[in-house]
Formats: structure tokens, sequence, C-alpha cells
């Protein structure tokens, strides 16, 4: 009962790169910085089977950003000539890669970091990689002409990669989608159908991950502009349980998404955000156990997952370190409570 997992990414040490930042730069190349990237992992590994996680991710400790990481392994794509981009319906720019020609893997993206995790725990295992409509956000388009179209090219090059997690005997492979929030109802009715694609034929769980973004200060400006009631979820989550996704990950905690949104993923499992992302303070056991009360009033126990709002990747380590074990302590509560009840 309640799994506890992460959205996906955790800080990078110093060693390894710039600390709290989005894009960091490396502190190292070439085969060194390989061997960083994978002493990274296996640190993070181990931090979550402390903390006391069920599932257990690679923190995506190899890879600078959760979207550039995948790119990066794909032809087609320019990344020597970055242009300034405005992405999320340009809520801030940021300097992306461009597409200039038919895209292909050329070769594995993740296979040392997936094999490492595998291979040092016994716990389920969740692999990460970013959904087709976010990705078509997150690059500039010099080659397809057309959104579309483009999402699908990259959902089947995402496919081959989750196949091969899959191999790795990954447990769960998660699209990242934050462009869910923003393209309500492109995402509705096209983004749901490019993700399907994404996972199609995986007999693994397959899961999407819908947050308001990381806890930078371009975000947290704009959900100010949201207002008191978070209703994105409300025209999305319809396609999604009707869609062969198992997982949805949510915002939760010290957002404003009315929590009985959640009652439109019947079927689903939750994996519900009690960990923000956006502030340093450290939620009390209590806290969590609260929000999971909170989501038991729409989702059922055996659905449920706890979680964090996102990814951590730009907070502090020690700070991540310490949510992660509230995460814990706070969903332990809630077993007992859920146990007394
Ligand atoms: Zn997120």
């Amino acid at each position: 009962m309640f799994d506890t997992a992460i959205a996906g990414s955790l800080p990078k040490p110093g060693w390894l790169a710039e600390t709290h930042k989005l894009w960091p730069r490396w502190k190292a190349e070439g085969d060194a910085l390989a061997e960083a990237k994978l002493d990274a992992t296996l640190l993070w590994i181990k931090q979550q089977e402390d903390a006391g996680l069920s599932v257990i991710g690679d923190g995506e400790q190899a890879r600078q950003h959760f979207v550039h990481g995948f790119l990066e392994r794909v032809e087609g794509i320019d990344f020597e000539h970055k242009v300034e981009m405005g992405i999320r319906a340009d809520r801030y720019k940021a300097m992306v890669p461009q597409v200039v020609g038919p895209l292909r893997l050329k070769g594995r993206v993740h296979e040392a970091e997936a094999k490492l995790l595998r291979a040092h725990t016994t716990r389920a295992t969740k692999f990460t990689l970013p959904g087709p409509m976010t990705i078509v956000d997150t690059v500039a388009d010099r080659f397809y002409g057309d959104r579309v179209k483009m999402a699908f090219a990259f959902a089947e090059l995402l496919n081959q990669e989750a196949r091969a997690l899959q191999a790795d005997g990954i447990d769960i492979v998660q699209f990242d989608e934050p462009a869910f929030n923003v393209y309500m109802a492109e995402a509705a009715d096209w983004g749901v159908k490019a993700l399907e694609r994404a996972a199609q034929g995986l007999t693994c769980k397959t899961a999407v991950h819908i947050c308001y973004g990381y806890g930078i200060e371009a975000n947290v400006e704009w959900k100010k502009t949201l207002g008191d009631e978070w209703r994105q979820y409300e025209q999305i989550f319809p396609a999604l349980a009707k869609s062969s996704i198992d997982q949805v990950s949510l915002e939760c905690i010290h957002s404003h998404v009315p929590p009985d949104l959640m009652a439109l993923l019947a079927g689903k499992d939750v994996m519900v955000g009690v960990i923000d992302v956006a502030s340093d303070r450290v939620e009390t056991p209590e806290e969590v156990a609260d929000t999971i009360a909170t989501a038991l009033r729409f989702v059922p126990a055996k659905h449920l997952v706890a979680c964090t709002n996102c990814g951590m990747a730009p907070m502090d380590r020690t700070v991540a370190e310490a949510k992660l074990r509230a995460l814990v302590e706070g969903a332990a509560l809630a077993r007992e409570r859920w146990a007394g009840a």
C-alpha cells in the first residue's frame, strides 16, 4: 500500500555539474564524464534506498536536461547551432537545438544508467523519458513544418528506447509531459495519442508525469497567473483515463489543483505529488500523510503512489535528501492511519 517514488530528477553533485541549474555545465568530459555520471547515479540509488523509497530511479544524473539528454542521441538534430526559442507558450526563453533532417536514433540513449540501476537495486525501478509533445515544444523545427508529424516521429524513437529499457529490466517507463498543462486542447486531441505511440507494445508499467514545471523563477511567476483553481488537468485527464497508460503523476501539495480532479483518473494508478519541489522547506510526515488523506477521498488506496510534485534537479542536494525521507515517513504514517481507520 502506498508505494513511494520520485517524479524523476535529483540534484547533481557539485563534482559532476554546476549545481542549482536547469541546464548545468558538466565538470568533466569524455570518459571521465561518463564515469562520473554513473558514480552519481549509484550514489542516488543508494540515497533513495536508504531513505526507504519503494520505487527507485536513476535521478537523471546522466542527462544535462530532461529533454536534451534524449535529443543528443538523435540524428537529424543540429546541436552546434542552437537558437533562442520561447517555450511552454513563451513562458521562458531557452537555447534549443534545431531539427534539420529526418529523425533517427544514433543508438541506445540510456543503456548504461538503466543497466546500472537494474544491477544495483532489487526494488522496483522507474525510468523517465520526455514525452513527444514536450519534446516538440523544446526544439526548433526547420524540417517537418508540422508539430503533430514531428511529435509522432519522436514518439517512434521514444518507443524504440522504451522497449530497450524494458528489456534492460526496468519495471516502469514514464514519459514526462509538462506541455500537456499548457496546450490542453492539443494534448487531449493528439498529445495523448502520440504518448500512446511512444508506449506502444510495452508490457512493463507505463506512466506519464504532468506537472506545472520545476521550481524555477519563471514557473513560480507563471503559477501566480493561473488563479485560485488550476483546472488544466480537467481537460486532459478524461483522454488519459481512456488511454493505455497505467499511471499518472500529478501535482498536489501546495498547488491550486482541486483534488477532486483526481477522480477523473478512475482505473489508473495515481502518483500524487506530496512533496513540493518549489520550496526548500522540508515537509513534515504529518503534512505528507494529510495530503495522502486528501487524495484518498478520490483515489482508491491500492491505486495511490506517494510521489514528488516534479523533479528536484535544480534543488539543494541536502534539501532533496531530507525531502526523500519526509516522503517515506509521511507514507508510513498514512499507512498507519489507514490501517487504524
Ligand atoms: Zn515535472
